[in-house]
């Protein structure tokens, strides 16, 4: 299922290119996955690619969405998702972010600090509504991950400690205009094997039974996003594996008859369909390397620059078999501007044209302007 220079369509370079079919395929797969437990529901992270081009298929398909601003609801209202399937996470959420919320009657706000709950009962108030909350907890789990994509632990900026949580649910219960229904989790992204949220489980299982013993009850449990994808090998590995993923928590997972169980992935659901399309610009021969400059840079795809990520680099255009190694890197005046170093390729040549492939999540989405190059666009054919 390789790329082909046929398949995509001849726009000024560089721009993203959205595989339509492998999204499609993907949420069908993921149908398909959960369809055996009517009372899991997937929230599309929208974080991880904003662009309307895959927001309305995903809405139109039915999957809630996860948002992490007030721009990010809007995004999701307007891309037709239901807003009694939008859930709102965030440890800074603004004023007129929670408005938003409560003004489109959002399924749930994930909330993360005693702070806010105060705000959004006082904000729901003024607005005589009543906000559902679930507080995010911390269940220092790691995630076996990144370090700077990784978010369970005790020592980040995320959600309340475990001991936080019986008086937070408390004092939600003493507030007129907040309604506790239930706990978020998220541990970190790009976990590879699911057998790393195993340990989640047993968690939430703990938690769950220090609060039956309080008598308190709570109908939603959301084990947040992470699933990784292949980016070293795309084609062989297009869609995850949903189903090891969701038996992870059919068999870990004590859930109660009442619960419904959410989930917030992002990258494993429009990762894959995403590649960049770039330009070779010049090939520069060092005195020990070879460079290939290309037409795109950080301000494209800024993950291998922020993440150490590696993508996947496939020369579309060449002819030759023979191959040699390169320094793949951007036009962006700062060092760190390298897509990959030392990665074989065909012999290439200017006007060559690379896909970084893998790159639909955290790509476009995290595009700027810097050097005041335009903002890159994204394509579906
Ligand atoms: C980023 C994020 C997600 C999605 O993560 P993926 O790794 O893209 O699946 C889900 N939930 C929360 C709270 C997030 O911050």
């Amino acid at each position: 299922m390789s790329l082909s220079l046929k398949q995509i369509a001849q726009h000024p370079t560089p721009y993203y290119y959205y595989d339509m079919s492998l999204l499609r395929q993907t949420l069908a797969t993921i149908k398909e996955a959960i369809s055996p437990t009517p009372n899991y529901h997937v929230h599309y992270a929208v974080k991880a690619n904003a662009n309307p081009l895959l927001t309305s298929e995903i809405a139109r398909q039915g999957f809630g969405a996860d948002c992490v601003s007030g721009g990010e609801v809007q995004a999701c209202l307007d891309a037709g998702f239901a807003p009694q399937d939008i859930v709102f996470a965030g440890v800074g959420k603004a004023d007129w972010e929670i408005a938003l919320g409560l003004d489109n009657d959002i399924f749930c706000f994930n909330v993360e600090s005693m702070p806010e709950l105060e705000v959004i009962n006082e904000l729901a108030a003024e607005r005589n509504k009543t906000a559902r909350v679930a507080f995010r907890i911390n269940p220092n789990i790691d995630a076996h991950t990144h370090e700077k994509i990784t978010t369970g632990l005790n020592e980040n900026k995320f959600g309340l400690a475990m001991e936080d949580m019986l008086p937070a649910i408390q004092r939600a219960n003493t507030l007129n205009n907040v309604e506790y229904i239930g706990l978020h989790f998220h541990i970190g992204s790009q976990v590879l094997n699911p057998d790393f949220f195993t340990p989640l489980c047993h968690r939430i299982n703990e938690l769950q039974v220090q609060l039956e013993a309080e008598g308190i009850a709570t109908h939603n449990i959301n084990v947040g996003g992470g699933l990784g994808i292949d980016y070293e090998n795309p084609n062989e590995h297009p869609i995850p594996d949903f189903e090891g993923y969701f038996s992870i928590f059919r068999t870990h997972l004590k859930l109660r008859p009442h619960q419904h169980l959410h989930f917030e992935l992002g990258r494993s659901i429009v990762g894959q369909c995403g590649s960049l399309i770039t330009k070779v610009l010049y090939m520069k021969q060092g005195h020990e390397k070879k460079f290939l400059i290309t037409d795109a840079g950080f301000t494209e795809l800024i993950r291998p620059a922020l993440y150490d990520a590696k993508h996947f680099i496939e020369n579309l255009s060449a002819t030759t078999a023979e191959t040699t190694v390169y320094d793949v890197v951007g036009p962006i005046c700062e060092s760190s501007d390298v897509f990959d170093k030392g990665v074989r390729l065909p012999l290439s040549q200017r006007g060559d044209i690379l896909a970084l492939r893998s790159a639909g999540a955290y790509g476009e989405v995290m595009a700027s302007t810097y050097n005041c190059r335009s903002l890159v666009k994204g394509y579906t054919e």
